[in-house]
């Protein structure tokens, strides 16, 4: 008889794991059900803020596979629209809702994928539902904010609470939308994924295509007009709006696996071994924003809720499950995002991460271009390097530019990950052309200025 994979949640890590099992075992040796709560399996949430700006046309662009192509195509059977409510480890059971005709199932398993992502920050004040007041998590969130630009009345003001990417990636949607857009953060700067230093250069630019910038400020309200949002409330008094949008950020959504008795870590998302295995209960397997990893420059344990690791999270359990030997190493915090035709990228640890986690350092930074100043085109890019005093090894790095410069930061992470030095970097044999880089690469007059502040 065949085996039975249960998969909690139908997308990235959740597809990626049941993908690669059924790759490597076939229907009549493995049976894969997925039980996905939402409309759709396997789409972008990555892509959401450009679909509502326009950029993306439309929501199905978004849609990698359907719940139809997995099931002929894969011979994945896929069950939308139905919410696994538990987990019975004893009976190796899961309990689920379907959610539209209602009714209760059950379902048995022999092995389990936990890939339930993570859950959006939502303040109390944002609780109750107000027409008008968004979160950006899933399509069907987006389709609600496409909706309510389109309908009438036409929203004019928008307000973007959170300044993390998904808040600075929504605010130029809105932007490109014609909206007048005022983000509020709490924090002294949006964009804290990098250093404050680096965070002004991306708070400027912000306020040139026209967004308004108020940090420090925390809102803990809304004020509603006819039944529908017309302002958010905070400390420095309301600030009118026709639509918010909330970037609070996300929690991993461990509430299935709490309840179940599966290990949670630290960071309060699950534990899982280097196989993606949950430890010391057999068979069942977790992946994508759900669960902790190592941070391999820290060493700590970490919750990076990204797609990038979702995925490949999600691929090192299926191998594992369809019979092959695979392992997810960890992260280095690598991140790419944009604000309008800004760009900027991060890797490693942030001044406040090296030294939380003890480091002594340096960090520098280096004001270049990214072509040939005489070339057309040429336009400034900031790098920061941060690095381990005595030894030089590079913990960090950080740039803001333009220009396809975001990516430059994947040469910068694969130095990172590989434990090179400033040192060794400054002879690193990178490309040039003057429609491209200047003669001296920004990445090496950004390490040779680290390697100068090491002597000093
Ligand atoms: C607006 C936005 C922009 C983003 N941009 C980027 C980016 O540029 N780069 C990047 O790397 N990452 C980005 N991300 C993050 C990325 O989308 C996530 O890291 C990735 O989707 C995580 O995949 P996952 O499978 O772990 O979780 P999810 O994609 O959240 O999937 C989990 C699924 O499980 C389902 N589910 C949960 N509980 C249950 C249950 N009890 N029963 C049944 N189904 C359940 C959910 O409905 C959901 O579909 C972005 C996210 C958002 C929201």
């Amino acid at each position: 008889m065949a085996q039975r994979l249960i998969v909690i949640g139908g997308d990235a890590a959740g597809m990626a794991a049941a993908s690669q099992a059924r790759r490597r075992r076939g229907r009549d040796d493995l049976e894969i059900v997925a039980f996905e709560r939402g409309h759709f399996t396997s789409y972008s949430a990555c892509g959401i803020p450009y679909w509502i700006s326009g950029t993306v046309p439309e929501r199905d662009d978004l849609i990698i596979r359907s719940p139809a192509t997995f099931r002929e195509e894969h011979q994945i059977d896929v069950r939308v629209r139905t919410e696994v409510t538990g987990i019975d480890l004893d009976r190796r059971e899961v309990v689920a809702r379907d959610l539209e005709r209602g009714g209760e199932l059950r379902e048995r398993f022999d092995t389990l994928v936990y890939a339930t992502g993570a859950v959006p920050t939502r303040p109390d004040w944002a609780r109750d539902e107000v027409a008008g007041v968004f979160g950006v998590q899933t399509l069907d969130d987006g389709a609600a904010v496409r909706a309510w630009l389109d309908g009438e009345p036409k929203p004019r003001r928008a307000v973007v609470v959170g300044g993390g990417y998904i808040g600075v990636e929504m605010a130029e949607a809105l932007v490109q939308r014609g909206l007048s857009v005022t983000l509020v953060e709490h924090a002294e700067q949006p964009m804290s994924t990098v250093d404050p230093d680096m965070a002004t250069l991306v708070a400027t630019a912000m306020r040139d295509v026209g967004i308004e910038i108020r940090t420090g400020v925390e809102v803990t309200g809304v004020e509603q007009r006819d039944g529908r949002v017309a302002a958010v409330v905070t400390a420095d008094g309301p600030v009118p709006a026709d639509l918010v949008v909330l970037g609070l950020g996300v929690r991993p959504n461990t509430a299935l696996a709490a309840a179940a008795g599966l290990p949670l870590g630290p960071t309060g998302a699950v534990r899982v071994d280097r196989r993606m295995r949950v430890p010391e209960v057999p068979d069942v397997w977790a992946a994508g924003d759900c669960v902790q990893t190592l941070h391999r420059v820290s060493g700590m344990a970490v919750h990076v809720p990204l797609g990038t690791h979702a995925n490949k999270q999600g691929r090192v359990v299926g191998i594992n499950i369809g019979g092959g030997y695979a392992t997810f190493p960890g992260v280095i915090g690598t991140a790419v995002t944009k604000v309008c035709d800004l760009e900027v990228g991060r890797t490693g640890l942030r001044e406040r991460d090296a030294t939380a986690a003890g480091f002594e350092f340096v960090s520098v930074i280096a004001e270049s271009t990214s072509r040939a100043g005489y070339y057309p085109g040429a336009c400034p890019m900031t790098v920061k390097l941060i690095a381990e005093r005595p030894t030089g090894r590079l913990l960090g790095a950080q740039i803001v530019g333009r220009s396809e410069a975001a990516k430059r930061i994947d040469a910068l992470a694969v130095a990172l990950w590989n434990g090179m030095t400033v040192d060794d970097m400054t002879a690193l044999d990178l490309g040039y052309a003057p429609p491209y880089a200047p003669v001296w690469d920004p990445m090496l007059i950004a390490a040779r200025k680290a390697v100068d502040a090491l002597a000093r």
